[in-house]
């Protein structure tokens, strides 16, 4: 395998205070998938992953749903993995058009802990692959979901902010818990559209190949997290055929409504259809289709998951928007047992 590394060539320009490009791509907001059964969803994040729960909701679109948002401490942007779970939901297939794995960064030489902890969990086919140099620990959950491991020191994309733990109860030691994604990858039949928008659009840069794997960095300060994307065209040509075990689609942090309108107007003059904007509660969302088929999502990083319960409370009782409140009593119960 070789890997060829190219140079940035994209001229500079001003950057706000935080360091973030307005008209740039900050990274991965958070994936959303789907799950089979809420119960093994819940227990599987939380108590083997160590991540937290930070909102417990239903889908704004079928309020018979849950809608689980797993995430750091403090459920920031870059570290959030969402799940539909729904009950008995036929096992999906992957294909192209897919966000085929979510890869989480973890504390450099803590990948033998997650050997161990995913084996003790009774985890299967836990392979660990060399990608760009770096060791990854590649695995599934029990839906089939992909996920992956890689470690990263202190300010590299996915590191955890000081003091920003997981899941207390989970017993993943701060030195070894995920701090948020490193990235994430999208398999496509063709790369050149995928990687035009990611390029053209979005401001990401080609950062390396490596066999029919090309990784693409997105123009944030080296800290923030989901800076990478990989874009993979390995030969799969099925389209993703939906259902547990694969991710519906992947959203992109924008910093604010501005920002949103802005790229949505890029967008549409290059053809892409974008929806309206939606109000998800913790963030705002436009969501369009690429021309590989996935499914992105741009969503602000305002008002977070701290707008209706204290960070400390953050995933300990059921939140509905208020247009659903007054069928509370109905939505919980219909919503699947967890406990
Ligand atoms: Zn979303």
């Amino acid at each position: 395998m070789t890997v060829q590394s190219t140079t940035s060539t994209a001229p500079a320009e001003q950057t706000a205070a935080s360091g973030i490009t307005p008209d740039r791509i900050a990274g991965i907001h958070h994936i959303t998938a789907f799950a089979a059964t809420a119960k093994e969803n819940l227990a599987f994040y939380t108590n083997v992953l160590g991540l937290r729960l930070v909102k417990q909701t239903v889908n704004f679109d079928d309020p018979g749903t849950y809608h689980y948002y797993f995430g750091d401490y403090h459920g920031r942007p870059g570290s959030i993995l969402t799940f539909f779970p729904i009950e008995h939901a036929a096992p999906g297939r992957g294909g192209t058009g897919e966000v085929a794995a979510t890869t989480f960064a973890v504390p450099r030489g803590s990948l033998e802990f997650w050997r161990q902890r995913l084996a003790g969990a009774g985890v299967q086919d836990v392979v660990t692959e060399t990608r760009f140099g770096s060791e990854v620990l590649t695995f599934s959950d029990h839906d089939g979901t992909s996920l992956e491991l890689v470690e990263v020191t202190p300010g590299e994309s996915g590191t955890a902010p000081a003091g920003a733990t997981t899941s207390p109860s989970s017993g993943v030691p701060a030195g070894q818990a995920i701090g948020g994604f490193f990235g994430a990858t999208l398999r496509v039949r063709d790369i050149a559209d995928t990687g035009s928008l990611l390029t053209g659009t979005f401001g990401y840069e080609v950062q390396a190949t490596e066999g029919r794997r090309t990784r693409y960095v997105a123009a944030a300060p080296a800290s923030e997290a989901g800076r990478y994307l990989d874009v993979v065209t390995d030969g799969l040509n099925a389209r993703l055929q939906a259902g547990a075990g694969t991710v519906h689609h992947i959203a992109l942090r924008v910093s604010d409504d501005a920002s949103q309108q802005r790229f949505s107007d890029r967008l549409s003059r290059r053809g892409y259809q974008v929806t309206e904007q939606r109000d998800r509660s913790y963030f705002r969302s436009v969501y369009f289709r690429e021309r590989g088929g996935v499914l992105f999502e741009l969503a602000t990083d305002g008002p977070g998951f701290a707008t209706d319960e204290p960070v400390e409370a953050l995933g300990g009782a059921l939140k509905l928007p208020n247009w659903l409140e007054r069928g509370r009593r109905e939505i919980a119960a219909a919503l699947p047992a967890i406990s």
